[in-house]
């Protein structure tokens, strides 16, 4: 994964913070329930937990640990990872799952109940040298 100069713009579809400081941490956008205080990762319109109508909008933890995984051995048409990568599902410090590659690490060190912690990585660069990022979990906690 690279970082390099030049300005980060989010991958098309993507739902997460691009911190302006690179020492904060990238965050996830989600749903909060203002009834039962149940998040989920993405917009949601109706509470899964409680079934209340009308979510607010909040930020996610960037920690959590990996929850299951598989690890990809062969690359589909127009992926832009190279194999073998790890996808897992990540269960969120403050409760919601995601799915997400995890790098900065060998894919045969992931472990079900890894912490991890979210990061960004390029998957591209535009012609005006904006960096195209996608976000990803490594091995961490919020000390590393
Ligand atoms: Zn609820």
């Amino acid at each position: 994964m690279t970082a390099g100069a030049g300005t980060p713009v989010a991958i098309k579809g993507a739902a997460f913070t691009i911190p302006a400081d690179p020492a904060e941490r990238p965050q996830l956008r989600g749903s909060a329930c203002p009834s039962c205080g149940a998040r989920f990762a993405g917009q949601r319109a109706i509470c899964l937990g409680c079934g209340h109508r009308g979510l607010d909008e909040c930020l996610l933890s960037p920690l959590g640990v990996v929850w299951t995984f598989t690890i990809v051995h062969q690359k589909p048409p127009g992926a832009i990872l190279e194999p073998p990568y790890v996808i897992a599902q990540i269960r969120l410090q403050d409760g919601p799952f995601t799915q997400s590659i995890v790098t900065g690490c060998s894919v045969t060190d992931v472990r079900v109940g890894m912490p991890v912690v979210m990061t960004l990585y390029d998957t591209d660069r535009m012609s005006d040298g904006d960096r195209v990022v996608a976000f990803a979990f490594r091995p961490g906690t919020d000390a590393t």
